[in-house]
């Protein structure tokens, strides 16, 4: 499984927890913080996890998930 890594923009995110639902390793969850605008955001809870599927950044509607690979090379 190639490995992957996310970066969630905290001021983008509304909280509306469609990645976190969209996730099928269960990286991801509420953080409990509050953005400017009052948000519970989204972090990554269990990054080891994350195989770079970039399921969840095409679920968020704010386009706050980025989404990194693992080069692997042979
Ligand atoms: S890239 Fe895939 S495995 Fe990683 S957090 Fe997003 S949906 Fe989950
Ligand atoms: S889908 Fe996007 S806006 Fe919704 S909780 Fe996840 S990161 Fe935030």
């Amino acid at each position: 499984m190639p490995r992957g890594m996310v970066t969630i923009d905290k001021e983008r995110c509304k909280g509306c927890g469609l990645c976190i639902a969209a996730c099928p390793h269960q990286v991801l969850a509420y953080s409990g913080q509050l953005n400017r605008s009052g948000y519970n955001v989204v972090y990554a809870e269990n990054p080891e996890a994350c195989v770079g599927c970039a399921f969840c950044a095409l679920t968020c509607p704010d386009v706050a998930i980025e989404v990194y690979r693992e080069k692997i090379t042979t």
